[in-house]
């Protein structure tokens, strides 16, 4: 792993200590992330069948003809996805990637924002044991992280979708830097996590944005190959089917949005994700 640090005189909010502690945090895991909870394995015969007989029940619950499948174990060592020629912004920089390179049959959901905070949607991805990983905005998120701090509870990553969800290309590099490296901070504050996976809002960025996020400690910075909602897939390849890897873009969205509720939404992933012989996987646990 790459350390990279810019001078830092060059940037007036930071202090040695935070340089430091950039050097430190870069290219390390130091999102403390409860175990998986997608897999049943290493679970005693009759605990998976009990396991099977709760997740059966969940589905009908929450209006599923079949029950999620169960992914695959996550590879041994973690993948390194390219950014691939079509987004490439140089080689030294950290990777922008739609797609995780498996070839497993798995896709990754990761929702963002966090406007809204629907307690029905926590008991959903409980019960249904839904792997996924939460990009959060300070804007959206903060009128009550204890919803977040819930779902990071369950097993869900949260990571970095910066402080006010601006279009990156639109700032400044020391702009850039304190929308990202503003939430890591919140986020370590309010969460306990700092994340080390960043995604710019709308997608847009430039080459400063993957500089000050790797400065910020993260390490890749995924996109979206899909976006759910509550009525539809909107699919990014032409034969409207997942292939493996594939990333699933949706919100913290709900009624005043979508006029549905977001676990109409996970349902919809759900179904869409097991009729296509897919499971949902942790994006943490590949990349
Ligand atoms: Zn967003």
């Amino acid at each position: 792993m790459r350390l990279i640090c810019r001078v830092p005189v060059s940037r007036g909010r930071r202090s040695a200590a935070r340089l430091l502690a950039v050097l430190l945090l870069t290219g390390t895991a130091a999102c403390s992330t409860p175990a998986p909870q997608g897999s049943e394995d290493g679970q005693a015969p009759a605990g998976k069948a009990s396991s099977r007989r709760q997740l059966a029940a969940a589905a009908k619950k929450w209006g599923l003809e079949r029950p999620p499948l169960a992914a695959p174990p996550p590879p041994k060592e973690k993948l390194r996805p390219q950014t691939p020629e079509s987004l490439d912004r140089g080689p030294d920089l950290i990777p922008v990637f739609a797609r995780v390179p498996t070839t497993d049959k798995v896709v990754f959901l990761t929702v963002d924002d966090g406007a809204a905070k629907d307690h029905s949607f926590l008991e959903m991805v409980r019960e249904l044991k839904v792997p996924m990983s939460a990009f959060l905005t300070d804007e959206s998120a903060a009128s009550d992280y204890g919803y977040f701090r819930d779902l990071h509870a369950l097993g869900v990553p949260v990571q970095n979708h910066t402080l006010t969800h601006p279009q990156m290309t639109t700032l400044t590099a020391d702009e850039q830097y304190d929308e990202v490296c503003g939430q890591q901070d919140v986020l370590e504050e309010e969460i306990g996590v700092r994340p080390w996976l960043f995604r710019p809002p709308f997608g847009d960025y430039d080459e400063d944005t993957l500089i000050v996020a790797e400065e910020c400690g993260a390490r890749a910075a995924p996109l979206w190959t899909e976006e759910a909602f509550p009525d539809r897939m909107e699919y990014g390849s032409d034969d409207a089917k997942f292939h493996p890897g594939d990333i699933i873009l949706s919100h913290f969205n709900g009624p005043h949005t979508w006029g549905a509720p977001i676990t109409e939404m996970l349902r919809l992933v759900l179904r869409e994700v097991t009729a296509q012989g897919y499971a949902l996987a942790r994006l943490e646990d590949y990349v």
